[in-house]
């Protein structure tokens, strides 16, 4: 392990940027579904900062929760003298392991629901200190016991700045081709993967209408009948950083079990959201933003059950692999091995299956404003 920093430092010849630092996690028993996402965490800048600003802002006898061992973590790591090296997440995975049972084995557990997991476990955290500190100013003593958040505004935290989108969920009708529109929140956008295809193709597969027939009838609020209808959920804002989770775990039913789905999937450096993902009336500037890949959290082996993660990150314009606590350089060529197999019976078990896309802030700037061109009411020239 000391050998490895030693030759990554020397692979940098120094050149490791300022202020940056390059440590790889412990593993303590297959921890590396957490170990490979708390990197491509670790590498999304904003949440990194966002996240050690509120470690520093705590009290000293603050209460443990997963976030404050979360922000112990990124502080402890980026205030390191040496630049690379290897650190143990002791009390982050001893935290993880008490607050959800999930977690708790020993067995191989799936990246994304850790992802999830935890970005959601932060936000409530964040929105329960909010709440707390929205009554201290609004009430103080005489507040009653038990506030009700409801009819307060909605609490947006740091990490909805850095994470969260908006989708409409539109449901047209084919009786009265009403169009009933919802919008959704979301952190990040499961996709479900075919074969030989591209990101942008499993992106426009996500959007595409939905037939919602038989058991699946639409109860229609225009015509008051259960009837057939057309779904469709279309990004009506993009958040700064895309986290995309391939779904490469499906229950075959055949089987009975989940089963792994090797499927060659072409993700791009550079991302942009087409027209037939976007909803029609998202600003102009959500047409117009690049996102750039910035980590990707690789599934190696041939079931969801067992395997390893590991997690290929950008920094200061290079690729590092990460592999639990060993940090190597990586090519940007790497990337395209990690697609997928191409055939079925194409050799290689090392996927692409969290991407993480960190939108361009100054094409945003440069664009932002404005309002996009007239809401499509009937969708029938999508198609
Ligand atoms: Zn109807």
């Amino acid at each position: 392990m000391g050998n490895s920093s030693t030759k990554l430092e020397k692979t940098f010849e120094g050149h490791i940027p300022d202020g940056e630092r390059y440590y790889g996690l412990e593993n303590f028993g297959n921890t590396c579904y957490a170990n490979s996402v708390l990197q491509a965490l670790y590498f999304c800048k904003p949440f990194r900062e966002r996240l050690i600003a509120h470690h520093a802002s705590l009290a000293k006898d603050h209460e443990e929760n997963l976030l404050t061992v979360l922000g112990e973590l990124f502080s402890e790591i980026s205030s390191q003298k040496k630049r690379t090296g290897v650190l143990a997440p002791r009390r982050f995975i001893q935290r993880l392991k008490r607050d959800n049972e999930l977690f708790r084995s020993f067995m191989h557990q799936d990246a994304h629901e850790f992802f999830m997991f935890t970005l959601n476990e932060c936000c409530e955290i964040l929105e329960r200190e909010a709440r707390a500190a929205r009554e201290k100013e609004e009430g103080g003593a005489g507040a009653p016991a038990s506030p009700s958040p409801s009819g307060s505004p909605p609490i947006t935290t740091w990490i909805h700045d850095v994470f969260q989108g908006h989708l409409t969920n539109q449901t047209k009708c084919l009786w009265c081709e009403n169009v009933t529109s919802r919008e959704e929140c979301f952190l990040d956008l499961s996709l479900d993967v075919e074969q030989n295809s591209s990101l942008a193709s499993c992106l426009r597969a996500f959007s595409d209408d939905e037939l919602l027939d038989a058991r699946d009838k639409f109860q229609c609020d225009a015509c008051g009948g259960l009837q057939e209808a057309h779904k469709r959920m279309l990004v009506k804002t993009a958040p700064r950083v895309l986290a995309l989770h391939l779904k490469r775990f499906k229950y075959v039913e055949a089987l009975g079990r989940h089963s792994k789905l090797m499927h060659r999937v072409a993700f791009p450096r550079e991302l942009k959201l087409d027209d037939r993902v976007l909803a029609p009336d998202a600003p102009v500037a959500e047409h117009d933003a690049t996102y750039r890949l910035f980590a990707v959290v690789v599934h190696l082996g041939s079931g969801p059950n067992h395997g390893h993660y590991v997690c290929l990150v950008r920094s200061h314009g290079q690729w590092l692999t990460y592999d639990d606590d060993v940090v190597d350089l990586a090519d940007e060529d790497d990337l395209a091995r990690l697609y997928g197999n191409a055939s079925e019976r194409a050799a290689g078990n090392e996927h692409g299956y969290i991407l993480f896309y960190q939108r361009d802030e100054d094409e945003e700037a440069a664009s932002s404003g404005g309002v996009g061109a007239g809401v499509g009411g009937g969708w029938g020239e999508t198609t």
